[in-house]
């Protein structure tokens, strides 16, 4: 609307300055979570962008002439201004960050835009720069791939493939082992100077680094450490020490999110005080995490969490920055990884729990009661109630533990104990896979190898080419 009323100041009329915008823009969905897709009641538009107000009115009444449905509306019923709507209708191409995200765009969330535009419609996947999630984060892993293939991938990161060809050999791989032996002795030595935490760099360092958000489930992955806590204590103990090590932010109006971390926390405290599981599993919460901390943790990681709920996760981009550093992706099937497992194979990457259309029927049909696993699995029942137990009330707040506690049972809304199950057993997998050396760093090598279709110069280029149009 702010470019309409400028191209209107310039002299040009209303339906040539629509036609000027609808010409000139594009509108990329980063998320389908209802949180970001702002909508904003008129009267707040009224006093804030009064200038705007009839163009966005006049918008309103053009887009009503080109569809009934209700969905395509500018303006809705109770008189609120729908911003992604008002993209979609006046800009010449709409996408999506990932595939499956694309399809559910197409399929579910804009469906009525799609049936409408089906031409606007179109995918491009993220990419990360390797610049820094690769030269600057880990010049020892750059210095091997160099020596093996040359430097061609820099400027072609599909190059990256030529790495297949040491699949099976020893050498290379052992040479791959000895650098993220490397990599896992530096992060320990950053964590002893920056937070006084000594870990294991000889354990399986099992990481979940992200914005903290219940669709991300890092709540899972307090529930799987607590389900091994209680293994521990009944004397199951794994066969290599595990060092869980989180980041996350959670912005300050995001009360659950605080929740979670607390518990993350608590179970921080209780295991760091217990000197018979602490030999076994340990949990690290890295402070005030960013980008600078990522790029100390990416390369050094083993197993990169990526378990949303499947249909949630846009794409991720942290996925991609762990699998070119050589992590093996422990995931559901939800946004990037879904490239991922299709480019790596399925030996090269552990996906479990519900698929993206099996979730979306469960929130059609309001099926989904987490209460009844928690009921009828004995399992999730222990340690659902663990949050709450004398230990964690030992070290944590009662009301913020109790708020996690009650959340999982009544609400629930990303099914963290659907997929739970699935979850622990997945997790024995790849922890077991761990243990063959060799073929665990054939893995790597893969995944390495197969990054390059993740580079943000080939989504910069594919943007170009087919939206941006840049001589
Ligand atoms: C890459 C990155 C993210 C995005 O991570 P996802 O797992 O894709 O959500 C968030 N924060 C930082 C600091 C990152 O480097």
């Amino acid at each position: 609307p702010e470019l309409i009323r400028l191209l209107q100041a310039e002299g040009l009329d209303f339906d040539e300055a629509v036609s000027v915008v609808e010409k000139t823009t594009a509108y990329t969905n980063h998320t389908i979570l209802a949180e970001a897709l702002e909508t904003w009641p008129i009267s707040y538009l009224e006093e804030i962008v009064p200038q705007l107000v009839p163009i966005i009115k006049e918008l309103d009444a053009l887009a009503k002439t080109r569809s009934s449905d209700e969905k395509t509306f500018i303006i809705d019923k109770d008189n609120r201004v729908h911003m992604a709507s008002m993209d979609i209708h006046f800009s010449q191409s709409t996408n999506g960050v990932a595939a499956i995200h694309t399809d559910i765009l197409k399929n579910e969330e804009l469906h009525s835009f799609y049936e409408l535009y089906p031409e606007k419609f179109n995918n491009k996947t993220n990419g990360i720069t390797f610049r820094r999630w690769l030269f600057e984060c880990d010049p020892e892993l750059t210095q091997f791939i160099d020596d093996h293939i040359g430097t061609g991938y820099k400027k072609d990161a599909l190059e990256l493939q030529k790495l297949l060809q040491f699949k099976d050999d020893e050498k290379a791989l052992k040479e791959l082992l000895d650098i993220k032996a490397i990599k896992k002795r530096q992060l320990a030595e950053y964590l002893k100077s920056a937070q006084n935490i000594e870990i294991d760099e000889h354990s399986i360092y099992d990481i979940q680094i992200k914005r903290l958000h219940e669709y991300k489930r890092q709540q899972m992955n307090a529930l799987y450490i607590i389900d091994e806590y209680l293994k521990i204590k009944d004397g199951i103990y794994p066969e290599r020490p595990i060092t869980c090590i989180f980041g996350a932010k959670a912005a300050p109006a995001y009360i659950l999110a605080k929740d979670i971390i607390h518990v993350i926390l608590t179970l921080q405290q209780l295991i760091e005080s217990d000197p018979l599981v602490r030999k076994h599993l340990r949990v690290v919460m890295v402070e005030n995490y960013n980008v600078t901390k990522a790029e100390k943790l990416i390369p050094a990681a083993d197993v990169s969490e990526q378990i949303s709920l499947a249909s949630k996760e846009a794409s991720g981009t942290s996925n991609m920055k762990f699998m070119l550093n050589g992590a093996v992706t422990l995931g559901t099937d939800d946004g990037a990884n879904v490239e991922i497992h299709e480019l790596v194979g399925d030996d090269n990457i552990y996906i479990f729990g519900a698929k993206a259309d099996e979730v979306i029927a469960h929130y059609k049909n309001s099926d989904y009661v987490s209460r009844t696993y928690y009921e009828e699995d004995e399992r999730i029942h222990r340690v659902v109630d663990f949050i709450l137990s004398d230990e964690m009330k030992k070290y944590g707040d009662e009301a913020l533990l109790k708020a996690v506690h009650d959340d999982l049972i009544n609400k629930d809304w990303f099914m963290t104990l659907l997929d739970f199950e699935a979850y622990v057993a997945e997790k024995k997998k790849i922890f077991a896979a761990y243990e063959d050396r060799m073929a665990w760093a054939k893995k790597m090598l893969v995944n390495i190898a197969q990054a390059g279709y993740f580079s943000s110069d080939r989504t910069i280029a594919q943007y170009n080419e087919e939206i941006w149009h840049l001589k």
